[in-house]
């Protein structure tokens, strides 16, 4: 395969020059495919830095893992770093541990793999600028500000592309790989219940399933493990839950956060709860965070694409599932979100 590389990627050793990226774009026929050029990097290089986005949810977790396994499968050497901690239902999975939580990234490296990032900042740690980036994303928001850029709109989940990569290099599916991969896909479909769900996604979990991962631990793992905190905290965004016509929404305050002694990770799915209810096409979560402003978490059923709405807000994510940080305080959040889906809704998808 190396053989057929056109225009090698840069010579890691020539470090320096990574200021100036000659982004790959997977979309615009590159002269080879990412994936080619991601192998090539891996295989040169000899120390890598795995990380993913802040808040990391299953898919940058599972597919941090994952990636971290082919690395180090390869004969190399892969640190794991990400700005928070890893969630509770999270670190169970095989080598969860090695996940490191730090604000500042120190070399060296030789290059950093960024996963589910739809932007450098995304991942909230300080000094990624000054190494050779290579981001592997699947966000409809997804930009190519590395200097090799994968990605791909239609995956499921960045696990699927890691996936990818495990079979491109030829390398050995273990259960531990598959357990984490399959959790990328699980968590980032919703269950397999979102609209990137498709016969292919199916084939993929089949295949996992069959390379050693098991469907029901992984699954009570992650839905059936919550916390009595969580529960309570569910109660009170519950006893706010507000419905108009297609649009529903739901909201937790810093003092409802205090009260029921619930986690940051807590927040994890409220937003479904509104979104399950017959006729709402979008559902919205509002978060008061410690600093006073508000986190948004937002999920549609396909009548409106909430990334748009996300994006035009300053943060990003998929057609069915995005989210953003608006100021506060919480009812100034409220009617901005409030009008951009009634906005969206009017004009529909983009
Ligand atoms: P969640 O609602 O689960 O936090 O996020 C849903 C989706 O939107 C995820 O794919 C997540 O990566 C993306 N997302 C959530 N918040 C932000 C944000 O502030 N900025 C960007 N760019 N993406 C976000
Ligand atoms: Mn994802």
């Amino acid at each position: 395969m190396d053989a057929d590389l056109q225009n090698p990627p840069p010579d890691l050793a020539a470090a320096p020059e990574a200021a100036n990226p000659q982004p790959v774009n997977a979309s615009q026929s590159p002269p080879h495919p990412p994936i080619d050029t991601i192998l090539q990097v891996l295989r040169n290089g000899e120390r890598f830095l795995v990380c993913s986005h802040s808040r990391p949810d299953g898919d940058a977790v599972g597919s941090m893992l994952a990636m971290g396994m082919l690395i180090q499968q390869m004969g190399k050497r892969a640190d794991l770093l990400t700005a928070d901690g890893v969630p509770a239902i999270y670190r169970n999975l095989p080598g969860a541990e090695e996940i490191r939580s730090v604000l500042r990234v120190h070399g060296p490296y030789d290059a950093v793999i960024l996963l589910e990032c739809d932007s450098l900042e995304r991942a909230k740690l300080r000094g990624l600028e000054s190494f050779f980036l290579v981001n592997i994303d699947h966000h409809l928001t997804g930009s190519e500000f590395a200097h090799v850029n994968w990605i791909d709109r239609a995956a499921v989940s960045v696990g699927e592309l890691v996936y990818r990569l495990v079979k491109a290099a030829g390398a050995t599916l273990t259960p531990q790989m598959a357990t984490c991969l399959y959790t990328t896909v699980l968590t980032d479909t919703g269950g397999f219940c979102y609209g990137s769900t498709t016969a292919a996604t199916f084939a993929i979990a089949h295949e996992l399933v069959m390379a050693g991962a098991d469907p029901v631990h992984i699954a009570q793992s992650v839905y059936f493990s919550t916390t009595a905190a969580k529960m309570r905290l569910l109660g009170n965004a519950l006893s706010n839950l507000k419905r108009e016509g297609p649009l529903a929404w739901l909201w937790i305050t810093q003092d409802d956060m205090t009260r029921t002694g619930a986690a940051e990770e807590d927040c994890e799915g409220i937003v479904n709860y509104a979104l399950s209810i017959a006729g709402v096409e979008a559902a919205v979560f509002l978060r008061e965070l410690p600093e006073s402003n508000i986190r948004l978490s937002m999920r549609g059923k396909g009548a409106l694409n909430v990334a748009a709405v996300a994006e035009r807000l300053g943060g990003g994510g998929h057609e069915s599932a995005a989210g953003c940080t608006l100021d506060g305080p919480l009812p100034h959040a409220l009617d901005r979100i409030l009008a951009e889906l009634r906005q969206e809704l009017k004009t529909g998808k983009a």
